[in-house]
């Protein structure tokens, strides 16, 4: 029958881009995917129409606005039961009528329903790097059986999808590719004039603002190197970024018999989200136009070395990786608070690197021992950046 056996899904940051992709291909197959729940922080409007479109039982504002009561009127009129607040997200997380759950928010807001999620056994999809990246170690033990968690970051997607059936103690080095962003080939003196709208033009993907920026920086791709370390259990000194200009290929695997893996796909999120939602299965994308990669004979194969000195955010990624305890979730607070600073004008481009790095610098207190210690560390990392930036009169 139609929809047997259909897989019941949870978008949380259902209105952002990679919630977006999700939803395409949960639409494309729908006699494979049911969307049963949607979560937002606040966007209520556009929450309602997706949560009309799918058809689903279930919806969560983190953020509800003052006409809360309003809202979830709104939502009742349709048939839809309107959750609000951290609860609310934890519950979505754990619902009975919900088998797979995807967080797609940016933030770390999410993190105890990440939580949630894998202690009720649910598979989990995980776009969402700032939370492992922060509190990787009181999210990581939670994980009960292989692939319950699997990666949609792209890069991420790509290793997960080498190791398929290859135990990680057989790794001997993980590489990480990075398009270089709009100015990997600008010189020093013109990175000083780049403004939010230069720097919010990514060359390959399309994503939120906050991402964007941090691929312009780099930064991006040294929170993805300790994304990688949490989620495949390796040392810093195992995970390395790689500049590949053309992004054909998104993760490389390399062996400690010296076999290499790569993996390749056309640059378009609803290839790895396709991927998570359908393992161990693959969905027949390939009959689609859209998402067929170019012919081998037109590929690129160009890897450099990243150039730290330009892009000194990859550096100070790779230190905090390297010394971790408190310095993972204080460089979470601090680049979100950077990077708004840059988007609304308040400091310069290259401005960006120094806030965080000082940040880092000032800290002199203790190793978070609990995850509260942890959302902690990231909220002060960002007010250390905010009377930094206010200091220096940005
Ligand atoms: P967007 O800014 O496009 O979207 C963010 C989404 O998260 C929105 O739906 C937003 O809701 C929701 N959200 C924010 N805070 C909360 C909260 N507290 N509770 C519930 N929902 C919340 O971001 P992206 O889609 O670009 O990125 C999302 C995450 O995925 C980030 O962690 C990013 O690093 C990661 N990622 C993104 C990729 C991409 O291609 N975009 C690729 C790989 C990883 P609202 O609309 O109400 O604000
Ligand atoms: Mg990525």
């Amino acid at each position: 029958m139609f929809g047997a056996g259909r897989i019941k899904i949870a978008v949380i940051g259902a209105t952002g881009s990679v919630g977006s992709s999700v939803l395409d291909i949960c639409g494309m197959f729908p006699d494979r995917f049911q969307v049963t729940a949607l979560a937002c922080r606040s966007n209520a409007s556009s929450l309602l129409d997706l949560a009309r479109r799918f058809g689903v039982s279930y919806a969560c504002l983190f953020a509800p606005s003052d006409a809360k009561n309003c809202e979830a009127s709104e939502f009742k009129k349709y048939g839809i039961e309107l959750l609000t607040g951290r609860e609310g997200l934890e519950s979505i997380a754990s619902l009975s009528d919900v088998d797979h759950v995807v967080f797609a928010s940016s933030g770390t807001d999410a993190i105890t329903s990440l939580q949630r999620a894998l202690k009720s056994d649910k598979d989990v999809s995980l776009a969402n790097k700032e939370s492992i990246v922060a509190a990787g170690q009181w999210v990581m033990p939670l994980v009960r059986r292989p692939d319950q968690l699997r990666p949609l970051d792209s890069e991420h997607s790509a290793i997960w999808q080498c190791l398929r059936d290859e135990p990680q103690s057989l790794v001997s080095r993980i590489l990480l590719t990075a398009s270089g962003g709009p100015f990997r080939d600008w010189t020093p003196d013109r990175m000083r004039d780049i403004t939010p709208a230069d720097a919010l033009k990514h060359p390959v993907w399309a994503m939120g603002a906050k991402i964007t920026i941090d691929s312009a920086t780099l930064m991006n791709k040294g929170i993805e190197c300790i994304e990688a370390m949490q989620l495949f259990n390796q040392p810093a000194s195992g995970v390395e970024a790689l500049i590949h200009p053309s992004s054909q290929v998104h993760g490389i695997v390399i062996f400690k018999d010296s076999t290499m893996k790569l993996l390749s796909y056309k640059p378009d999120m609803r290839i790895p989200a396709a991927a998570a939602l359908a393992w161990p299965d693959r969905i027949p994308l390939g009959e689609r136009d859209e998402f067929r990669a170019p012919e081998m004979r037109e590929w690129s194969l160009n890897f450099s070395r990243p150039d730290t000195n330009r892009f000194p955010c990859l550096r100070i990624a790779l230190d905090a990786a390297r010394v971790g305890g408190a310095y993972p979730p204080l460089l979470i607070g601090a680049d979100e608070v950077a990077v708004n600073a840059f988007l609304k004008g308040h400091i310069p481009f290259l401005t960006i690197s120094n806030i965080i790095e000082r940040t880092l610098e000032e800290y002199s207190g203790a190793k978070p021992s609990t995850l509260e210690d942890a959302i902690e560390l990231i909220s002060l990392g960002g007010r250390m950046a905010e009377s930094i930036i206010t200091a220096s009169g940005g």
